[in-house]
């Protein structure tokens, strides 16, 4: 079982789907390691969610086993796109939710991009 607490990496899970083309996105910007597409379901003006392109299920489970050059190009990503959607000036949120107390439905590891409106200050 990998650290995350969660099942094995699940290669049906549909954000491998995206990756493998076999469902769309709306695609922000991709690198070698990742991929950033708009949430089907936003909950900001901007909601944006970037994926490693490796197969990790979890935050912990990226954080252990992706290799540095996969750290590294994820994490770049996630700032350009930041960046490129306007969101510096006025600050952004990123979020990832980890395992069943961090209510995560889809099993490959990824982080939520917020922006565009004062998001008000966030607890559990
Ligand atoms: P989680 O709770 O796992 O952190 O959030 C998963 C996110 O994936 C949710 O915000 C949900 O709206 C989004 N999502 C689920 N299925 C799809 C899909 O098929 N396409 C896109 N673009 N987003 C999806």
């Amino acid at each position: 079982m990998p650290v995350s607490g969660l099942p094995p990496y699940d290669p049906s899970n549909v954000f491998a789907r995206i990756l493998r083309g076999e469902i769309p996105c709306r695609k922000v910007a991709e690198n070698d390691h990742a991929l950033a597409f708009h949430d089907i379901a936003p909950q900001a003006p901007v909601h944006v969610l970037v994926i490693p392109k490796g197969a990790y299920v979890s935050l912990s489970d990226f954080a252990a086993n992706a290799t540095e050059a996969e750290i590294a190009g994820f994490w770049r990503l996630v700032g350009q796109v930041a960046k490129e959607l306007g969101l510096e000036a006025g600050g952004y949120r990123v979020l990832s939710n980890m395992g069943v107390h961090g209510h995560q439905e889809v099993p490959h590891f990824h982080v939520h991009l917020f922006g565009g409106r004062p998001l008000g200050r966030m607890l559990p």
